[in-house]
């Protein structure tokens, strides 16, 4: 089939998968009025990959099928391919306003990461299943999203502890058969999930002896009988009472996913039992799709110095110390985050035989942009001033017995039109919500994932740096 087109893509979630959204099932995700407007962000991703401005990017030769495939399913072989994967997500978030496509690059995330665990353990059967599996994805250009993320009930309890209150928190297999196997349990927050073709299925954590029957991965369709999605609600539209604007909005949902006692094939499993794994597995996920969530933010920071710096403008005050200080702080933030997800490309490290980003860089990269994200968004409602949030409404702006006197009390520097200072404010209202401060400490995992995976990876540089202080102090010499 080669590359899908967006319409071959919207086409293909016509197959009867289970929906639920704000208490009703929803029939069709690509006609439904707020879904389709994911839907049609998810087809950014499609998109690009026919368009001659970014096909270079978008698109490589397979030299293996001899066609043109999705970059995200080719094998990197060397840092300047990571480079060009980090660059694409950035451009295709660039392209969604900085809402994420997600068509491919969470999955092609969870896909190198069972690579990794299968090479790792050398188990032929599964090496073989997951390349059968890429060379499927590759000639089908399918959407594929991670669902890695358990519900966990108690979080200090392991998935097989007696003490949890019952054995479905995290994903696990309830029977084996001839023919493959049948899983139990709920995955939350996947984005992507309502609108995209198949889902990876991962575990979240290490796992011991006990766990095994957790210790499990593989990849399902989203028709698949037994899956239900419920995924959170969203505004997806410019309210009436912002100013319109021509350029279509772009939005992602995240859906809690419920397995029902799902069948899964043999060919589609590729972790069963081998609980040592697992944690080789959620490891190399986690640190790719930290490079990947870094990519994600870099439009998102562009998207707040570029607010910041205009509403400064607007209210006159871009020249004053402070505010030139303020800026200055984003412009640190945004090309802190940039040169060290690039120089994770570049400093790769190969883990089963796949370069993957530099664990430490990507970690402090992730940790950089989460732990500070607060602080720009404070940065921006500071400088924006309080009629961030008691602004008149456009619909307040457009009554004739107020538009004169709204246009003339809320102008700020000469020359800049009231109704530019008032766009941005509602600009800047949707960049700095909670839910969006909330994806940036948790997409991609917590803060102390972070912190815990840096300890862990430094801990040789550390030793090493030790030993460095006790040689100039003179400890041995004596
Ligand atoms: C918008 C959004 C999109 C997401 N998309 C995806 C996706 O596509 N696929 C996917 O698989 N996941 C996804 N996630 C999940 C994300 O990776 C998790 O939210 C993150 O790993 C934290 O898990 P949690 O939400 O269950 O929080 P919790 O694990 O409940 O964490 C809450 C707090 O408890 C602490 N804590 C938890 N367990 C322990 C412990 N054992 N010991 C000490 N402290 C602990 C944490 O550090 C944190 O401070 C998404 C999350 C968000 C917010």
């Amino acid at each position: 089939m080669g590359l899908m087109t967006a319409d071959e893509y919207r086409e293909s979630l016509k197959d009867g998968r289970m929906v639920y959204y704000k208490g009703e099932k929803v029939e069709d995700v690509t006609a439904h009025p707020e879904i389709s407007v994911c839907v049609n962000s998810m087809a950014i991703d499609f998109e690009m990959a026919h368009n001659p401005a970014y096909k270079d990017l978008a698109v490589v030769y397979d030299e293996e099928l001899g066609e043109e495939i999705s970059r995200y399913y080719y094998v990197p072989k060397n840092g300047e391919d990571l480079l060009k994967q980090f660059e694409l997500i950035v451009q295709a978030t660039t392209l969604g306003d900085g809402y994420i496509p997600l068509a491919h690059d969470i999955g092609a995330d969870a896909l190198n990461a069972i690579s990794i665990t299968a090479n790792a353990m050398g188990n032929k059967e599964y090496i073989e299943r997951i390349e059968n599996y890429r060379r499927y994805l590759k000639k089908k250009d399918l959407a594929v999203v991670a669902a890695v993320t358990d519900v966990k009930g108690d979080r200090l309890l392991r998935p097989s502890d007696p003490k949890q209150a019952h054995k479905d928190f995290y994903v696990r297999v309830v029977e084996k058969n001839s023919k493959g196997i049948v899983v139990r349990g709920a995955k939350a927050h996947i984005s992507g999930a309502a609108y995209s073709n198949e889902f990876f299925v991962l575990p979240c954590r290490a796992m011991v002896e006990e766990d095994k029957d957790y210790a499990v991965a593989f990849a399902i369709q989203a028709n698949a009988k037994g899956i239900k999605q419920v995924v959170r609600p969203f505004k997806p539209f410019i309210t009436p009472f912002e100013f319109p604007r021509k350029r279509p909005v772009k939005m992602i949902t995240d859906s809690l996913i419920i397995f029902d006692d799902v069948f899964v094939p043999w060919e589609r499993v590729f972790l069963c039992g081998e609980w040592q794994y697992a944690v080789t597995m959620v490891y190399n996920f986690a640190l790719l799709h930290r490079r990947t969530g870094c990519a994600y933010r870099i439009p998102l920071s562009e998207q707040f110095l570029g607010a910041a710096q205009a509403i400064a403008e607007y209210n006159g005050v871009a020249n004053v110390p402070h505010v030139r200080e303020k800026i200055t702080d984003l412009v640190i933030y945004l090309e802190t985050l940039r040169s060290l997800s690039r120089s994770a490309c570049l400093d790769y490290v190969v883990h089963g035989g796949i370069p993957v980003p530099n664990p430490v860089t990507t970690n402090i990269a992730k940790y950089h942009f989460a732990s500070k994200y607060h602080d720009v968004v404070k940065i921006v409602q500071d400088l924006a001033g309080g009629l961030l949030v008691t602004a008149p409404t456009y619909k307040d702006y457009q009554l004739p017995e107020l538009h004169e006197d709204i246009k003339k009390y809320l102008g700020g520097k000469a020359g800049i039109p009231t109704e530019h200072r008032l766009r941005m404010f509602d600009l800047i209202r949707r960049m700095t919500r909670a839910e969006l401060e909330t994806i940036a400490l948790h997409g991609e995992g917590s803060l102390q994932a972070e912190r815990m995976t840096i300890y862990a990876e430094a801990r040789k540089a550390i030793i090493e740096c030790k030993k460095l202080a006790e040689m100039l102090a003179g400890i041995g010499e004596e």
